[in-house]
């Protein structure tokens, strides 16, 4: 008989296990979502604002592909699980009883309960409702201030400046994302931020934002005053555990669950951005807070959601993005601080820059970054799962080039000579 599959979320985690359920049964499925009628790429968000795209170019699927799947959608917020009964509680008054149900609730905006943290004008940067704000709350300003050196603060400050509007970028750290970038790629980025006309304040936090009703201007740990009309928090994410919370299931940082994704109760699973690993079999990163790895997520749970139980296994890391106009790539292990059995090379010409990481006892390929440059993931990810020694990969580093004009670029010809 025919289970009702229900799922919170139609992020990319949610979307995903409801179509791959699709594929795999003819179970019942329901997504339930507060944000938007529809899937939307959330990592588009920033053109929206910028103008390259409109909010149905971010929709990869037609409005009529749900209904044509038989994937019921909801419009509403869950409050509240009750795990006797089988069902889950709309904001509205709805019941919907489930037999399965996937918790896929993503992340929120971290605040850190800064002075004027909640004066108009202040706000995040996540989803659609955020950017129906910023709409409003950028209108006609003079000056902006960006909270937080990670990639939705620098994506945040280019959004600003595609609209001629000045900003302020308050870094707490020494270098924009010396956390996860070795030196130099934190220092190229450093240099595309100034280029771009954006006032970067490294070793600056926020102190207070100051205002009568709306933000005025923020003060900062160097003790100076700027005048702004907005202030953009984005000081990271955390898992998004409100649901999980109110209805008594384990939750640490995120959703605590194990490598099937099942959480503390039965029948209640949890995946994407909303999750924790328990086990440290997954891995050293608990929780996995990218865009592929919610797809990926949302992939398994499927499997086992329709009865085939199987774990997840992390694939090689993966990430990649845009500062301003430099792409940057990233695959395997390419630590912030160099490890003793890394050894680095690095391959650079002005705003180009590859580096590939490779054990230094067995030689085998460990890492890449690529700035400025594109590599094959496919290949990439292949030499480091097979463990190709970086003597091959030096040998053979045209299979990676995806630039056409890879071949002829002095980063590549550096590579090549080694
Ligand atoms: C501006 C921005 C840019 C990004 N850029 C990148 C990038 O370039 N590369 C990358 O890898 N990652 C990027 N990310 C991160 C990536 O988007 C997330 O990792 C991914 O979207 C998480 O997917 P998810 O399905 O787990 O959760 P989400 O996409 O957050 O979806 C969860 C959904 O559940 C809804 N929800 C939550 N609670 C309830 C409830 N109780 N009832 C009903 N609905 C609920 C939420 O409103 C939301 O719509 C970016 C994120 C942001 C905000």
């Amino acid at each position: 008989m025919a289970r009702h599959i229900v799922i919170i979320g139609n992020g990319i985690t949610g979307i995903t296990a409801a179509r791959f359920i699709r594929k795999l049964s003819d179970d019942r499925v329901t997504v339930v979502s507060s944000e938007t009628d529809h899937f939307y790429a959330r990592t588009a968000l920033m053109y929206i604002y910028m103008g390259h795209m409109r909010y149905q170019e971010t929709k990869p699927y037609e409005d009529h592909f749900w209904s044509r799947n038989r994937i019921n959608l909801v419009r509403g917020y869950a409050t509240q699980i009750d795990p006797g009964q089988k069902v889950v509680r709309i904001a509205d008054g709805n019941d919907i009883a489930y037999d399965a149900l996937l918790l896929a609730t993503g992340s929120q905006s971290n605040k850190f309960g800064w002075p004027g943290q909640d004066l108009l004008g202040v706000q995040g940067l996540y989803g659609m409702q955020d950017l129906t704000l910023m709409e409003r709350n950028t209108r006609n300003i003079a000056h902006a201030v960006v909270v937080g050196g990670g990639l939705i603060g620098i994506e945040m400050a280019e959004m600003l400046h595609a609209r001629q509007i000045p900003v302020t970028f308050l870094v707490r750290e020494n270098s924009y994302m010396d956390y996860l970038l070795p030196k130099e790629e934190s220092a190229l980025i450093n240099r595309e931020i100034a280029e771009h006309g954006i006032d970067l304040r490294l070793n600056t936090e926020l102190k207070s934002i100051r205002g009568r009703k709306t933000a005025e201007a923020v003060e900062t740990s160097q003790n100076e005053r700027i005048e702004c009309q907005f202030v953009g928090l984005t000081a990271g994410v955390h898992p998004n555990i409100d649901l999980a919370k109110a209805s008594g299931i384990d939750t640490n940082r995120g959703i605590v669950v194990n490598e099937f994704f099942e959480t503390s109760l039965p029948d209640i699973y949890a995946a994407g951005d909303c999750a924790e690993f328990n086990a440290d079999g997954i891995g050293s990163r608990r929780i996995e807070q990218l865009w592929y790895t919610g797809r990926a997520h949302g992939k398994v749970v499927a499997k086992t959601l329709c009865g085939h139980r199987t774990p997840y296994q992390k694939g090689v890391f993966f990430n990649s993005a845009k500062f301003f106009t430099m792409e940057y790539q990233t695959y395997g292990d390419v630590p912030a601080q160099s490890e003793p059995h890394i050894r680095s090379r690095l391959f650079q010409s002005g705003r180009k820059l590859l580096r590939i990481n490779s054990d230094r006892e067995s030689g085998r390929v460990l890492g890449f970054n690529a700035m400025g440059v594109r590599l094959r993931q496919d290949q990439c990810e292949a030499w480091i799962r097979s463990g190709t020694s970086i003597k091959n990969v030096l040998a053979s580093l045209g299979k990676a080039r995806f630039d056409a004009e890879f071949y002829s670029n002095a980063v590549y010809r550096q590579a090549a000579a080694v």
